[in-house]
């Protein structure tokens, strides 16, 4: 197979092979690395349709991490899809009220990010051992909740990494914060920041890029790395699931061969819709893409109106995984749309950082219209997952229901009814306070421990091990600190 290269979004960091990208996380520009050209696949393939989770993961992966052996690629992806997965299918489809949920919570913290988290950090070892890395990485992560406890799961025990995730005091659920901070492996440590998600973000993006200090953790032997969504190490994972529905939805007859699909994903980062824009360059035939969003509707307007304007309060809403005002990954979008062109992405990023916003060209807004931009207020949230359940005995998370929200939207306005898979982010287990209270104000007010056998009572499913006893595990982190403080943070972790 031909080599594939990554470069810098940014246009000075270029013909990196995939395993230097994923150790780097971010390019030493500050840009993003995108592919030189994304892989196809070939659909006629008889084969591809039976091919299991796991299998059909070799075969994507394979075509954008072109310097890992197939071996390797085999020995992550089963180290990664297994029992750790309640559901032997990892990403099962479940056809529900007009439209195709694809459920990608049945992994170790139930939301989808561990369908990346639980594969990277075996990537990134392979990786570092390619690139004769002899230092210990330490993986450094902003959080708005669940990429926190997906990567401390998936990092904790592995050897050669430490991991330390900073995520927003106030901006995270309960279940969320007990996760991380019950979290145990003596390489793990969670810290929550006085800020939100964008301090946290932003925090680190400066750690990444101060020179200085990166160059006193290599003297100490360290080496920094992200688990971010930045890196390609979990964008790639991420299109497997994409093909994998569409490839069921042909096997069950739900569609005939070449039917265009849609693809609706509640959004946050960019990363999850990325993936899926990704999945249809390789030649998946997807139709819309449709973005949807919570109160923080940046990416609707940007869509809507080719302005990102990032100046405006974060509201904290019941979604809170989706409370972000600045998408990192839409930064490979923009790369793409603007036809591979670093000078325009860099007047763009600095427009954001200088003035708090970036207007992009009629020429590339004009070559987005595979996207469509909603958003559902926290109201429509909560009457969204009651309407799912009543009508359709289905129980979704707040981050669905705004994903199930836009959909129906889309149809009202364009009328579409091409098939529809809805990615399903979380379990309804996750945020069972909003959840629980959607259904019956009467569970307003509960705490989110006592509420999950509510929510068990209310679904007819069983309390997933994942928080099962959680509110009596013990809390082993505790630290708290200012976003201008995280450095001393980390000098004080690794005893530098
Ligand atoms: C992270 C997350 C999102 C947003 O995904 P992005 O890739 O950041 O856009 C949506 N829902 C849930 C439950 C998440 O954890």
């Amino acid at each position: 197979m031909s080599k594939l290269f990554y470069r810098s979004t940014r246009g000075t960091d270029n013909r990196i092979e995939s395993s230097r990208a994923i150790v780097r996380g971010i390019a030493t520009d500050g840009g993003l690395y995108v592919p030189e050209a994304v892989p196809q696949i070939d659909l006629s393939m008889g084969s591809l349709a039976q091919m299991d989770y796991t299998e059909l993961a070799l075969y994507i992966m394979s075509k954008f991490l072109t310097d890992f052996k197939e071996e390797e690629l085999k020995y992550c992806i089963e180290k990664a899809y297994d029992k750790k997965f309640d559901d032997p299918r990892i990403a099962p489809l479940v056809e529900k009220g007009g439209a195709f949920f694809l459920e990608l919570f049945h992994g170790p913290t139930l939301a989808f990010k561990d369908m990346a988290l639980s594969i990277m950090p075996y990537l990134l070892k392979i990786a570092a051992d390619k690139n004769s890395i002899d230092k210990e990485i330490v993986i450094l992560t902003a959080t708005s909740g669940d990429t926190g406890k997906a990567a401390l799961e998936g990092f904790a025990g592995v050897e050669g990494t430490k991991i330390i995730v900073f995520y927003p005091r106030n901006g995270v659920s309960k279940i969320q914060e007990r996760q991380m901070t019950t979290q145990a492996g003596d390489n793990t440590y969670a810290v929550a920041i006085e800020g939100n998600f964008d301090d946290a973000q932003r925090g680190v993006k400066e750690i990444f890029s101060d020179r200085e200090f990166n160059g006193i953790l290599n003297k100490s032997g360290y080496i920094l790395s992200s688990a971010n969504s930045i890196n390609i190490g979990r964008l790639v994972p991420q299109v497997v699931y994409y093909v994998y529905a569409y490839l069921n939805l042909r096997k069950s007859g739900k569609i005939k061969s070449n039917e265009v699909i849609n693809i609706v994903v509640p959004t946050g980062n960019f990363g999850n819709i990325l993936a899926a824009y990704y999945s249809k360059k390789m030649g998946l035939p997807v139709g819309k893409l449709i973005c949807a969003s919570n109160e923080n509707n940046v990416l609707y307007d940007f869509i809507n109106t080719g302005v990102y304007d990032r100046k405006r309060r974060l509201i904290v809403t019941s979604s809170p995984s989706m409370d972000i005002l600045v998408s990192s990954n839409l930064e490979r979008l923009l790369y793409d749309i603007s036809g591979s062109n670093a000078d325009i992405i860099n007047n763009l990023i600095g427009d954001l950082d200088k003035k708090g916003e970036f207007k992009i060209t009629g020429d590339m807004k004009d070559r987005m219209v595979d996207f469509y931009g909603g958003f559902a207020t926290d109201k429509e949230t909560f009457e969204t997952i009651k309407y799912v359940f009543f009508k359709f005995n289905y129980l979704i998370d707040t981050h669905t229901a705004v994903g199930y929200n836009v959909y129906q939207k889309y149809i009202q306005v364009t009328g579409d009814r091409s098939k529809t898979v809805i990615a399903s982010t979380a379990s309804p287990f996750e945020f069972p306070g909003s959840v629980a209270k959607a259904i019956d104000e009467k569970y307003a007010g509960m705490d989110d421990f006592s509420l999950l056998e509510v929510i068990s009572e209310i679904s007819g499913l069983k309390v997933p091990e994942a928080v099962k006893g959680l509110e009596r595990r013990k809390i082993l982190h505790n630290t708290v600190c200012m976003e201008t403080q995280m450095e001393d943070v980390i000098t004080d972790i690794l005893g530098l």
